[in-house]
């Protein structure tokens, strides 16, 4: 079968291989659609990262690439059961399922509080395989998609949780304003969670044009362009003096600044982009102010799959309360697989989230 690999940063290509074997307790998935997730274009970009910054700084040495590459990408996956392993009795061959890839130790004490996105010695989504003709995860983390859900709105079933688990990280109230900077796939994934959530007005920055209207499409009261207006005052001047909830979805040090000075006194402040670089905060915005920073990673899983964000988020996508059409540009077959990253990569491109077809 075929299965798109990162030979080095920059390169991917799409390479014959054995088709995965079966386990014991696993599932065999037909893969419909895989998105490109921001998290892979990072890794495009420089290399294979370690999950968390602490455990190995916040690069892995190019040294030590070799130990990872070539290596597989792709964990948005959206697809039909072909075969099931031994012992698999909750998922059948012919459901039609996205696998929740919070893969925990189940030994540490995140595990035993059953805050498994939270375990010491998580694995996955990283190095999925997912951008191929077929995939074997665990049937543990299959979560089966709804029948009146199409499949390229189920594929965006795992970024959308982690807009959603960040609107959950930050307490948003009924009635609440709400700023978000950055309108990448996560950053539209909140636009959209939070009015969704019933926030009172929602504002956007992004200085993409074609990001600001996908803003809009999403439910976004207001949006503004950063490089022609200070952000942090516009926000001020939408939200009577600031907002209840700011999110950080970009990972960079200027739109962490904006995110919590534009934030009310009191108000919170979510970290949700992934961060290459160190960025600093003067503390006496949090101090002053009394706001609280906040930070958020990825979604409920484990155990706790279908307790957590994948059945919301699959649940607003059935009732029509996330309609995530906006954030779509485009599916392209698997052997385009390097267009869809130059895309992503270009910043002139109009691309949000582009969905490889096998
Ligand atoms: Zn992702
Ligand atoms: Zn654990």
């Amino acid at each position: 079968m075929r299965l798109a690999r990162l030979h080095e940063p920059g390169e991917i290509a799409v390479d014959e291989v054995d088709e995965p074997s079966m386990r014991p307790g696993s599932v065999r998935i037909d893969i419909e659609y895989c998105g490109v997730c921001g998290s892979d274009l990072h890794e495009f970009e420089h290399g294979p990262a370690p999950l968390r910054a602490e455990d190995r700084g916040h690069v892995i040495p190019e040294s030590e690439w070799s130990d990872h590459l070539p290596m597989p990408m792709g964990h948005e996956i959206v697809g039909t059961v072909t075969e099931v392993g031994e012992g698999v009795d909750r998922i059948a061959v012919g459901d039609r399922i996205t696998p929740c890839l919070i893969l925990p130790c189940d030994d540490c004490r995140y595990c035993a509080d059953g805050d498994y996105h939270r375990c010491e010695r998580i694995t996955g989504p990283v190095a999925t395989p997912g951008f191929a003709d077929e995939i074997v995860v665990p049937a543990s983390t299959a979560v089966v998609v709804p029948d009146d859900v199409p499949s390229r709105h189920a594929a965006l079933t795992e970024p959308l949780s982690v807009s959603l688990h960040g609107i959950r990280q930050g307490g948003l109230a009924a009635g609440e304003t709400v700023a978000v900077f950055g309108a990448g796939t996560i950053g539209l994934g909140v636009v959209g969670a939070a009015v969704a959530a019933g926030a009172k007005e929602v504002v956007v920055s992004e200085p993409r044009a074609a990001r600001r209207e996908a803003a809009e499409a999403m439910g976004a009261d207001a949006v503004v362009d950063p490089t022609e207006r200070d952000p942090i005052s516009f926000v001020r001047d939408r939200t009577d003096g600031g907002a209840d909830l700011t999110v950080e979805a970009v990972g960079k040090e200027p739109t962490l600044t904006q995110s919590v000075r534009s934030a009310a006194y009191g108000g919170t402040v979510v970290v949700l982009g992934v961060f290459t670089e160190e960025a600093s905060i003067h503390p006496n915005d949090v101090m002053q102010a009394e706001r609280t920073v906040v930070g958020s990673f990825a979604f409920r899983g484990g155990h706790q799959r279908d307790r957590g964000e994948f059945p919301a988020v699959l649940k607003l996508l059935s009732d029509g309360r996330l309609d995530p059409e906006p954030i779509l540009s485009d599916v392209l077959p698997l052997a385009e697989v390097d267009t869809a990253f130059d895309r992503l990569r270009d910043p002139e491109s109009d691309a949000v989230k582009i969905l490889i077809e096998p």
